[in-house]
C-alpha cells in the first residue's frame, strides 16, 4: 500500500495505537513527529509544566491589578468591589484598546463576535465598526489574548470601559484605560507580591501531578536531552518546580536533576530573535539567566528540527520557535480537557447539526433545480406562445404552477431547517461559553487561534504528563492531509 492508497484516506486517523487512551490524555498530532529524530525536548514552565488552579489564579491577578490602579493611579475604590467573572473571556480573543472592545476573529481575521466593555455587540454594530475586512491585530492599540495570564486583563479592561461609559471613572479615552490596565497587570507580575502569594500557597495554586515526573523521567531514560526555557525568574522557578518535582523520584531528588539545561528569565519571544550572552547562576551548574536559541542548541548538541519545544504561548513559545529556530513545537492547551468533555457531552447535537445541514443543502439544491425548470417553462411559453396549441399552452401553464408550488414548498422547508439549525448551533456554542462559543471555531469556521495552532504547532495536548503514554522513539502520525477531492475517493473506496 503506497502513502497515496485511497484506502488509507478512509482509515481512522489514529494509526499510532493510542486509540484506547481517554481523549484528555491524548496528544493530537497536526504534523507527523518522528520522536526518534528528536534529540532535545524543552519545556516552558508557567501554564505548561506548572498547571495553575483556575480561576483562582486569575482572580488573584485581577484583584492585585485592581488594587494597583486604585492605590497608584487614582482609580475609584469601586474597582475593588468588582467580582471576578471567570467566564467573561477565553483565550484567543483580541483586545481593541482604542474602542474598548473585545473581539473574536475567524481564520480570515474578520470579527465574528464582539463585546463593548462587557456588553455583547450586535452584528450591525460590529459591521459598522469593523466591516468584513481583515483586521491587523499587530497594530498599535490591540492586544492578543494568547496566554491564560491575559484572561483577567480582558475582564478588568472591560469593567473599566463599562465604568468609563457610565461616568464612574475619569480618563481621557479607552486607550488610557487600556494602558493603565496593562501597567497594573504587568506590575502585578513583576513586583513579586503576587508570586510570593502563589508560592506561599503553592499546594493550593499549583496542584501536583505525579505523572509529570514519570513523563520527564521516561524521556530522559530514552536518551533525550531535556531543557527548561521559562520567562520566569530563578527564585520563582525554583519555588514552583521544587514543589512539583523535588522528591518525586529517589533517583532524581532535585528538580534540576530532570534537566540538562535550565534557562530562566529567557525573554521569549526575544530569545528567538536577539543574541544576548547567557549569565550562569552561581552554585547551580547548567543553569543560566537569558541567552539565545543558537547558544542553547550548541549546549545541547541538537539543532532545528531535532529540538521539540512544549509551551502554552501560541506566539512566544510556538510561532516564534518554529519560524525563527525551525524547532518542532507542541502547544499546551490546559483548556482542552474541558473542551473535550463538552464535545463528548454534545456529540449527539453535533451529529444532529451535521445531518440537518446536509438535509438543508439538499433541500435548497432541489428547490433551485425546480425553480430553473419553472424558468425554462416560462421562457418556452413566451417564445413558443403563438405557435402552441391551446392544449399545449394549458399543459405548460399547469406544469409551471406545479413547479412553482413545489419549489416554494422546498424553500419554506429549507427556511424552517435553517431556523432549527440556528437554534441548535446557538445552544451548542453557548455550552462552551455563553458569549464567545468554542475557542477553536465559530459556526463552520476555525478561529484565529485554531488557525495559528494549525499553522505553527506540530501537536497539541492538555498536559505535559500525557507524554508518558507515548513511546519516545516512535513516530507520532498526523492524519494524512487531504484535499476535498481526495476525501471523496477515500469514501468511495472505503
Ligand atoms: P513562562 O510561561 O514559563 O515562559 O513564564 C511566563 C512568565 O511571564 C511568568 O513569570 C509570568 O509571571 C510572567 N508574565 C506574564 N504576564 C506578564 C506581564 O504582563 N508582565 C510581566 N510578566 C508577565
Ligand atoms: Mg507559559
Amino acid at each position: 500500500m503506497t502513502a497515496w492508497d485511497p484506502a488509507l484516506l478512509a482509515a481512522p486517523p489514529l494509526l499510532g495505537g493510542d486509540d484506547r487512551l481517554p481523549p484528555e490524555h491524548k496528544l493530537f498530532v497536526l504534523r507527523t513527529l518522528p520522536m526518534g529524530e528528536i534529540r532535545a525536548i524543552g519545556f516552558d514552565m508557567d501554564h505548561t509544566l506548572a498547571r495553575y488552579r483556575a480561576p483562582e489564579i486569575d482572580e488573584l491577578a485581577f484583584k492585585k491589578a485592581a488594587r494597583f490602579l486604585v492605590r497608584d493611579r487614582g482609580y475609584s475604590p469601586w474597582l475593588l468591589e468588582i467580582a471576578y467573572d471567570a467566564a467573561f473571556a477565553v483565550r484567543g480573543l483580541v483586545l481593541d484598546g482604542l474602542r474598548g472592545n473585545l473581539l473574536k476573529l475567524n481564520r480570515e481575521r474578520q470579527v465574528v463576535r464582539a463585546c463593548h466593555g462587557t456588553r455583547v455587540m450586535t452584528r450591525p454594530e460590529v459591521d459598522a465598526i469593523y466591516g468584513r475586512r481583515r483586521l491587523s491585530t499587530s497594530a498599535k492599540g490591540f492586544r492578543n489574548i494568547d496566554t491564560l495570564f491575559e484572561i483577567p486583563e480582558s475582564h478588568l479592561f472591560a469593567r473599566l470601559v463599562d465604568g468609563f461609559d457610565r461616568g464612574l471613572l475619569k480618563a481621557d479615552n479607552y486607550l488610557q484605560l487600556f494602558h493603565d490596565v496593562r501597567w497594573a497587570v504587568d506590575t502585578a507580575h513583576r513586583n513579586g507580591e503576587m508570586k510570593a502569594e502563589i508560592l506561599e500557597h503553592r499546594q493550593f495554586f499549583i496542584p501536583q501531578d505525579p505523572q509529570l515526573a514519570l513523563a520527564l523521567d521516561r524521556l530522559k531514560r530514552e536518551g533525550k536531552k531535556l531543557f527548561l526555557l521559562t520567562n520566569s525568574e530563578w527564585s520563582y522557578t525554583a519555588g514552583v518546580l521544587g514543589h512539583l518535582l523535588d522528591g518525586q523520584d529517589e533517583a532524581r531528588p532535585r528538580w534540576t536533576d530532570y534537566f540538562d539545561l535550565v534557562v530562566v528569565s529567557s525573554r521569549k519571544p526575544a530569545f528567538f530573535l536577539d543574541t544576548p550572552e547567557p549569565v550562569p547562576i552561581e552554585g547551580w551548574p547548567r543553569c543560566f539567566t537569558g541567552g539565545h536559541a543558537a547558544w542553547l542548541e550548541a549546549q545541547l548538541g541538537a539543532e532545528g528540527e531535532q529540538v521539540l519545544y512544549v509551551g502554552d504561548h501560541i506566539y512566544g513559545d510556538v510561532l516564534r520557535s518554529k519560524k525563527n529556530a525551525s524547532w518542532r513545537t507542541m502547544l499546551l492547551v490546559p483548556e482542552l480537557e474541558h473542551e473535550l468533555k463538552l464535545l463528548e457531552a454534545r456529540a449527539q447535537d453535533m451529529r444532529d447539526l451535521l445531518r440537518l445541514e446536509t438535509v438543508r443543502r439538499r433541500t435548497l439544491r432541489r428547490a433551485s433545480v425546480l425553480m430553473d425548470q419553472w424558468k425554462r417553462n416560462r421562457v418556452r411559453r413566451h417564445v413558443l406562445g403563438p405557435r402552441l396549441s391551446n392544449e399545449a399552452a394549458v399543459a405548460l401553464d399547469h406544469e409551471a404552477a406545479h413547479l412553482a408550488a413545489s419549489a416554494e414548498a422546498l424553500q419554506r422547508r429549507a427556511e424552517l431547517q435553517s431556523l432549527e439549525l440556528t437554534s441548535l448551533t446557538k445552544a451548542v456554542e453557548a455550552a462552551f461559553n455563553p458569549t464567545w462559543g468554542p475557542m477553536f471555531r465559530d459556526r463552520d469556521e476555525p478561529t484565529r487561534f485554531a488557525d495559528q495552532l494549525q499553522q505553527f504547532a506540530c501537536a497539541y495536548t492538555g498536559r505535559v504528563a500525557n507524554l508518558y503514554m507515548y513511546d519516545p522513539r516512535a513516530t507520532l502520525y498526523a492524519p494524512l492531509p487531504t484535499l476535498p477531492h481526495e476525501r471523496l475517493v477515500g469514501r468511495v473506496n472505503g
